[in-house]
């Protein structure tokens, strides 16, 4: 089971197996679960399920994580990202107890979350203060510029609420994390990413446009 890795050649690789981790990006891996089921999402691919390390058969516990963490000297990492098969926040406890034993051990490695942005939708709760002093950086996928096209790309399981519920999230964490910023992958063509520029303006977040990665 994977349960540390981090990104080597356009793949994933476990941490033990990296030499040399001076300014590594290390990578949580906490859960499968998510409530959506993206188009373009490798969780869709059964084969990569079965075959990718990734694949969590059970998840770790909170004591396994912080177990793994302790193998290294977590001040040669660059960061600290929660972001695996599936959506962080599935466990958001477990995160941010992890997230604040890292701050704990290691108050100056950033600490980021990759998420679709849809914890309120699942906690139906504003979980944003929460995350208050303990993650630096949030990483929240747009993925496209209307409702419409969000739902047809992610199959949320919150329908059509999932964007405006979303783009809320973003605007509500701005409060509590330093750094937020809205993601989308450079496939979805100029005009989209205009949208989603505008979207972003709007709302005052940042925006990067990623590559997209097969
Ligand atoms: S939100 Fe992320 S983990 Fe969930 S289905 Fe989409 S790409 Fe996969």
């Amino acid at each position: 089971m994977t349960i540390l890795y981090t990104l080597y050649n356009n793949s994933y690789i476990d941490i033990r197996h990296i030499q040399n981790k001076k300014d590594v990006s290390l990578y949580i891996n906490l859960t499968n679960r998510c409530p959506c089921a993206c188009t373009f999402c490798l969780r869709q691919t059964k084969e990569m399920m079965k075959d990718n390390s990734l694949w969590l058969e059970t998840e770790p516990t909170v004591q396994e994580v912080i177990n793994e963490l302790s193998r290294y000297d977590l001040t040669l990492f660059k960061e600290c990202v929660f972001c695996g098969f599936g959506e962080p926040t599935e466990r958001l406890d477990d995160l941010l107890t992890i997230a604040a034993h890292l701050k704990q051990t290691c108050p100056y490695l950033p600490v980021r979350i990759n998420t679709n942005g849809l914890a309120n939708l699942m906690y139906a709760t504003d979980i944003t203060p929460r995350l208050k002093g303990i993650i630096d950086i949030i990483s929240i996928s747009l993925n496209a510029p209307s409702a419409k096209e969000y739902l047809e790309l992610t199959r949320s399981r919150f329908g059509m609420a999932s964007f405006e519920g979303m783009l809320d999230f973003a605007v509500k964490c701005k409060s509590y994390v330093p750094v937020v910023a809205v993601t989308i992958v450079d496939i979805i063509g100029e005009e989209k990413i205009r949208q989603c520029q505008e979207i972003a303006d709007q709302l005052g977040l940042s925006l990067r446009v990623r590559p997209f990665e097969e």
